[in-house]
């Protein structure tokens, strides 16, 4: 099987599954207003593809790109009304490294059939640990909720990230916190600068709170130093004076397009490059290797070389 591969030496290595574009939280990156009254509760949103098809789908990307990574995202993964049928059957696939990302509502219930299906890790969005601050960024209460299911993750020995949207004037004030509940569970946070997505695709400058910022908002409090960069990696690392780590991903002051290996896949079927690209690359059941491959060749000729340039698409569209 000849290589995928660009001009650049990308690959594509990860491939990122958006089992559904639902979700049971209003984040106000990913939902406009009262866009967030259409969100489902639990529902099983009739528009993602069949188990079966998305299975078969993805295995036929693992033929072509010998993939080292599945990552399940959404819309919220756990709604999926198959969840655990799902990882089983990545599993069976012979992928090594099956991993999710997760607001982590429904997390302690499931922690532990994802574990024993063959999950490795997740990582649970938590953009605030103060109720009244976490409120205005998800429109949801019960930050207790998400915090159960953390330990339910930890405790069935799920390898557990967090991650944390930075939003200037909305939840800066969050950082020290989030980054002291972390410690305290002894597992990695990482900080992400916002990225000008969906309705906020033109405005997103107002909320961006760099890199530099939230390490010299973390530095009030510890002493730390850079990590070395694994390759491929979205986030840079700091370790602290006692041995702790965290992490930031800076799409925009320090992008890391330059070794981006992930792939897309939407509920739909559709195959994106690149995050920056709003044009979804339609699979077909019926397409031959060779027609898959031109399609792949395709997505990968979409990456951007340098930075992500924005997209009028949300991450609950296209899978965070
Ligand atoms: N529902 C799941 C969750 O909350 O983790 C998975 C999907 S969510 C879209 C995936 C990740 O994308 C979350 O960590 C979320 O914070 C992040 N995200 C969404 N929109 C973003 C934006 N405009 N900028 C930065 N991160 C964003």
């Amino acid at each position: 099987m000849q290589v995928i591969e660009d001009k650049y030496g990308r690959t594509f290595k990860t491939l990122r599954v958006s089992l559904l574009s639902t979700c049971n939280l209003g984040c106000i990156y990913c939902v406009q207003g009262d866009e967030s009254l259409k969100l489902t509760n639990g529902a099983h949103p009739a528009t993602s593809l069949p188990l079966s098809e998305l299975l078969d789908t993805i295995r036929r990307l693992h033929a072509q790109l010998d993939l080292d990574t599945v990552r399940l995202t959404g819309g919220e993964p756990l709604l999926y009304h198959d969840l655990i049928g799902m990882i089983a059957g990545i599993r069976d696939l012979g992928i090594s490294h099956i991993k999710l990302t997760t607001n982590g509502f429904l997390l302690q219930r499931l922690a532990l059939p994802m574990k024993q299906a063959g999950m490795e890790s997740v990582n649970v969005s938590l953009d605030a640990i103060g109720e009244e601050v976490f409120l205005q960024m998800s429109r949801r209460h019960s930050v207790q909720r998400i915090l159960d299911g953390i330990d339910a993750a930890l405790d069935c020995g799920l390898e557990v990230k967090l991650n944390a949207v930075i939003m200037r004037g909305k939840n800066d004030s969050q950082i020290l916190p989030l980054l002291n509940f972390a410690f305290s569970r002894n597992i990695r946070i990482r900080f992400l600068e916002i990225m000008a997505m969906g309705h906020l695709h033109d405005q997103a400058d107002k909320y961006l709170f760099t890199r530099d910022e939230i390490l010299r908002e973390i530095g009030r409090q510890y002493r730390f130093t850079p990590l070395d960069r694994l390759q491929s990696s979205t986030a840079g690392y700091w370790k602290t004076g006692d041995g702790h780590v965290f992490g930031v991903i800076a799409n925009e002051s320090q992008p890391f397009c330059h070794d981006c290996n992930r792939l897309r896949l939407d509920s739909h079927g559709n195959i994106y490059g690149c995050l920056s690209d709003n044009h979804p690359i339609a699979l077909d059941k019926t397409d031959d290797e060779n027609a898959l491959r031109l399609k792949l060749e395709e997505a990968l000729s979409r990456k951007q070389a340098l930075k992500f340039t924005g997209s009028e698409l949300s991450m609950l569209e296209i899978g965070g």
